[in-house]
């Protein structure tokens, strides 16, 4: 069984500033290591967001993180959608 802790599930849409799943806007933040991917478990895809953002990937135990890459090693790889506010140069 999967742990919860250290998926932090972002406001879809608008709010999300490390991108969006294209289909539903869904955005759940997890850690391997210190890279962090964003997902969508109703489309099982993932992306990359980015390396050592977010310090509580430091307390992440080894079996979640395996956990975590047992996961999302399945979801296919995206180019995630992102607000427009979040957008550089955007209106
Ligand atoms: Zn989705």
């Amino acid at each position: 069984m999967m742990a919860d802790l250290g998926v932090i599930p972002l406001q879809s849409g608008i709010g999300n500033f490390f991108g969006s799943c294209p289909e539903c806007g869904a955005c759940i933040v997890r850690n391997i290591g210190l890279v962090h991917f964003g997902c969508c478990d109703k489309h099982k895809v993932g992306w990359v967001i980015g390396y050592n953002l977010f310090s509580g990937a430091l307390i992440e135990p080894p079996e979640m993180q395996r956990d975590t890459n047992a996961l999302i090693s399945g979801y296919r790889k995206i180019h995630p959608v992102y607000s427009p506010i979040h957008v550089a140069g955007s209106a």
